[in-house]
């Protein structure tokens, strides 16, 4: 098969990695007879540099007409005193948005040759975990009605939260998708005790349940779940949850995995055509040093072959690779922990997972 994959690769590390994940992406097409099609368009700093805007219109086109879009990192300290609306993180928002993505795919997974990197105790991460933190990106109380108001004590500020049966069936449908996918159990997270959009949130949920018998579903209150991510994160599968639940519960699932430059993403919508990249910035401070880790990167291109265009077998390869890679002991300065050996470049460790594909 042929695919046209559009290229951001921003600032900082961007170029570095999403060069990696090319590189990786070439391989696993050449073992199973697929042809990618790679285009590069400009995002963030480099765009403003170029075109006075961190979301130039040809970018937004280009990304529109590919099948799927693969993304580095965007921003610096170079564009720290550009005015708020015309900062390289923008284009983050103004992307996702053109491409109408509403869900974001985080997963979460401890790999069990990093489990000294997690911050938890060992007992608590024996087995590892692998967790894919499913949230709604483009509706609740981040987009909700908002304001400053005379109240009852003078001046409030307030913000709402609204979740309409559409917005939240398709969230939820997305996960049981997902869980199905995987080891079909699904956890719910709301406030249902408290927000009445929770208590809706859970009834379309309950709904929706009885659709996939084959899926372990369960409720569970978002205070408890920050609780239970730290005391026994290798009892969640797939959660899912709504935008300003999954933004904090998906920072803490990536902080106990202890490696940051391991996490990759997926923005996805209605279409097949997704958004993949790195959880992380774009490290100003090693840029151009090839010293970044790339993994997180290479694992995005493995979430693009899986949830875009319906390779699953390509996607197992390359995270098969990654996980042999690290069971052999390379590693990228990020993830070297204690250990004594010499930590692998950007390049090299790129060049250890395409020699294993
Ligand atoms: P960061 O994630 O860029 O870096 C935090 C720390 O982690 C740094 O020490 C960095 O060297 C290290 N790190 C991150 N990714 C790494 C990798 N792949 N390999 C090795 N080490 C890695 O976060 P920050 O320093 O807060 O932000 C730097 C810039 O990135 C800022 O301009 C910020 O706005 C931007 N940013 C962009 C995105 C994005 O493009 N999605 C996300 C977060 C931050």
């Amino acid at each position: 098969m042929e695919y046209n994959i559009a290229l951001l690769r921003g600032d900082g590390i961007g170029p570095e990695i999403v060069d990696s994940a090319v590189k990786v992406l070439e391989k696993t097409a050449a073992k199973f007879g697929h042809k990618f099609n790679f285009k590069p368009y400009l995002i963030g700093g480099c765009a403003i540099d170029k075109t006075g805007v961190p979301l130039p219109q040809e970018t937004i086109d280009g990304c529109l007409a590919s099948d799927s879009v693969l993304l580095g990192a965007v921003g610096g300290p170079q564009w720290d005193d550009q005015p708020g609306d015309n900062r390289p993180e923008k284009a983050l928002l103004g992307i996702r948005s053109a491409l109408g993505l509403y869900m974001n795919l985080r997963p979460a997974k401890l790999y069990p040759a990093l489990r000294s990197a997690s911050p938890l105790k060992d007992e608590i991460v024996a087995n590892g975990f692998d967790i894919l933190i499913v949230r709604e990106l483009i509706g609740g109380i981040y987009f909700g009605e908002r304001g400053i108001r005379q109240g009852r004590c003078g001046e409030e500020a307030f913000d709402t939260e609204s979740y309409s049966p559409m917005e939240i069936e398709r969230i939820g449908r997305a996960a049981f998708e997902a869980a199905m996918k995987r080891r079909k159990r699904l956890c719910s997270i709301d406030k249902a005790n408290v927000l009445e959009t929770s208590r809706l949130w859970r009834r379309i949920m309950h709904g929706l349940s009885e659709e996939y018998p084959e899926v372990e579903y369960s409720d569970m209150f978002v205070d408890n779940a920050a609780m239970q991510l730290i005391r026994d994160p290798d009892q969640f599968d797939v959660i899912v949850t709504s935008n300003m639940f999954g933004d904090i519960l998906s920072d803490e699932a990536s902080q106990i995995t202890g490696s940051i430059g391991m996490l990759p993403s997926a923005s996805l919508g209605a279409s097949t055509r997704g958004l993949f990249e790195p959880i992380h910035g774009s490290a100003p401070d090693i840029a151009g040093q090839n010293k970044a880790d790339p993994l997180a990167t290479i694992l995005s291109g493995a979430m693009m072959l899986r949830y875009s265009f319906g390779l699953s077998s390509e996607a197992d390869c390359i995270e098969n690779a990654v996980n042999s890679v690290l069971d052999a002991g390379h590693r990228t300065a990020d993830i070297l922990g204690t250990s004594s050996n010499t930590p692998l470049s950007c390049t090299e460790i790129t060049n250890k997972v395409i020699e294993v594909i």
